[in-house]
């Protein structure tokens, strides 16, 4: 599935709800998805990764439909690799 595909698709599933929800709430939600990605981090079960990565994704594409960011053109920024240094892999110092 295309990232914009999948962005549609979050739409489709879940736009009424966010919108209903607002903003500030619907990233609070993301946060507690991302508390969960830290959690199954320490399990190591790799299918609760995948559940948890997907979920952290989904809030992440649900956010960005409510505030009318479209992830595929956003992440065209590193298209040509790291945007601070320009290089791939990246230099930057840590
Ligand atoms: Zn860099």
């Amino acid at each position: 599935m295309e990232i914009r595909e999948f962005q549609h698709l979050i739409k489709d599933i879940y736009y009424e709800k966010d919108a209903k929800r607002g903003t500030d709430g619907t990233f609070r939600w993301l946060c507690e998805e991302v508390g969960e990605l830290a959690k199954a981090l320490r399990t190591k079960d790799r299918e609760n990764l995948r559940e948890e990565f997907a979920d952290v994704l989904a809030w992440t594409f649900s956010l960005a439909n409510l505030l009318d960011v479209d992830i595929e053109d956003a992440i065209k920024k590193y298209k040509n690799g790291c945007p601070k240094c320009g290089h791939i892999p990246c230099e930057c110092k840590e």
